[in-house]
């Protein structure tokens, strides 16, 4: 008998809530602190965000219902599919059966913009008529894009240079969709301005590019600042993406004993994981639950818990998280989204309890198994979600050997399409792995010392 290769949820069957985990956790979570060690107020945030998203980014609340206007939109490419890798699966001869959701099949061609049209449409909601934005190798900034045109909202987006000079493309995809995308380091910021007159031929990156939005914002009027990751609302909102594929299980009778997502801020696979979890946190399922970090890049693995700010400037509030230290400068890998310092407060949580593990993985490895995974099953995955293949295929080899059937999912972040360089510098043997050491770790982390210490668990 053939098995369902694709298993489709009806536009009925898209989730009518966000799922909260910060209502399951049985230990509280440490507070983001502002730079005088207090706890940060609602208040303090609301110049930068509208007051409903800050609502989210507190509540305990276990479910959130998602509005009907952003279902409305998110219907467009959602449910997403879940997929069997069976081309996959057969190359490696492994017992284990393969399934990935498909996070690369909506209109900017990545997870982000489930976060994405939420954000717009909160801000909207909330009588904001302009947004400002970062952004790295520019995924962010496009889903922001198109979100911001179909709700109405203005968007400038501030690019670090070496990405808006490597990258053209996501430039123009955010222009396409109306939006203002300028070089970072500009000189229409006092952020930027310092930074231009000491290093006038800096490549830019995002902590200076999250330093000059925040600025923007808090100098014009009725604007918001949008992150793209790291924060609860930002997660909450990826929660659609583990709900689905759990009914897309139940549609198939089965539970996954494998979960994989590739983490950079933590938002994608928060996304896979957190619906999962509140299972093993309910002792009713204990599914192992993997994240993936690269090895140039590897807070969980090889960082501290601890507070530290989330872009260079200190502009944001100290949140208790993974860390390298938010001076760390990660090394030039060709997965830009994963080559941030810190990891999302929800996922550190998660993992400190132990209801998560993490592994890193160098990025010739990654490579090579998304170029078997492109040729086995067609797609073309982000350099990101490579993480994630790789991880699945360490599983499936394992189980290969153990000889036993293990039922593994992973979340397949985005496509690969607009980041196709690294796959040419991989096929002419030109990647090179960058491995973090102790030294590195020291260095890294001395710009934290004198900040307040997070309490034991
Ligand atoms: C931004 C991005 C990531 C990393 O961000 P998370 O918040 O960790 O999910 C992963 N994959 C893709 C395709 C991205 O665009």
């Amino acid at each position: 008998m053939s098995e369902t290769i694709r298993v489709q949820l009806n536009e009925d069957e898209m989730p009518r809530a966000w799922y909260n985990i910060a209502a399951d956790f049985s230990k509280p979570m440490p507070p983001p602190l502002g730079r005088d060690g207090k706890p940060v107020t609602a208040e303090m945030l609301a110049p930068v965000f509208p007051m409903n998203l800050i609502e989210q980014e507190v509540s305990t609340q276990r479910w959130i219902p998602i509005p009907d206007e952003v279902r409305q939109i998110l219907y467009r490419w959602r449910p997403t599919p879940m997929r069997r890798a069976v081309g996959l699966e057969r190359a490696l001869g492994t017992p284990a059966r393969i399934y990935f959701k498909d996070e690369s099949v909506s209109p900017a061609g990545s997870h982000k913009c489930n976060t994405s049209v939420a954000q717009a449409y909160y801000n909207r909601e909330y009588g904001i008529k302009r947004m400002t934005t970062e952004t790295g190798a520019g995924q962010w900034g496009a889903a922001l894009a198109m979100a911001c045109k179909l709700m109405g909202v203005e968007l400038r987006v501030y690019m670090v240079r070496v990405s808006f000079d490597q990258k053209p493309m996501r430039k123009m995809m955010m222009n396409t969709w109306g939006a203002e995308c300028l070089s970072s380091p500009t000189n229409l910021t006092q952020a930027g301005r310092d930074v231009l007159a000491k290093w006038p031929d800096t490549p830019g990156s995002l902590g200076i590019a999250i330093s000059e939005a925040i600025e923007d914002c808090v100098n014009s009027k009725n604007t918001r600042y949008g992150l793209g990751s790291v924060l609860n609302h930002v997660l909450l909102h990826q929660t659609i993406i583990g709900l689905e594929a759990k009914e897309q299980f139940k549609k198939i009778g089965r539970y996954p004993d494998i979960i994989i997502g590739c983490a950079g801020g933590g938002s994608n696979f928060a996304g896979i994981a957190f619906p999962f979890l509140a299972d093993k946190i309910a002792g009713s399922k204990s599914p192992r639950v993997t994240a993936v970090e690269p090895s140039a890049c590897p807070k969980m693995t090889k960082g501290v818990f601890a507070y530290d700010a989330g872009d260079v400037a200190m502009m944001t509030p100290l949140l208790p998280m993974y860390t390298l230290g938010h001076e760390y400068q990660p090394a030039a890998i060709h997965a830009g989204g994963l080559r941030y310092h810190g990891m999302a407060p929800l996922v550190s949580h998660a993992l400190r309890q132990g209801l998560i593990d993490a592994v890193a993985i160098p990025q010739v490895e990654c490579f090579a198994a998304a170029v078997q995974f492109a040729e086995t099953e067609g797609l073309i995955p982000a350099p990101e979600s490579s993480h994630a293949i790789a991880q699945a295929i360490r599983e499936a080899k394992q189980a290969k050997e153990e000889g036993r059937e293990k039922t593994i999912l992973f979340n397949l972040s985005g496509n690969g399409v607009l980041d196709l360089s690294g796959y040419q510098a991989f096929k002419d043997g030109k990647l090179i792995d960058h491995i973090f050491d102790g030294d590195d770790l020291k260095k890294s982390l001395s710009c934290i010392k004198g900040l307040p210490k997070p309490p034991p668990l």
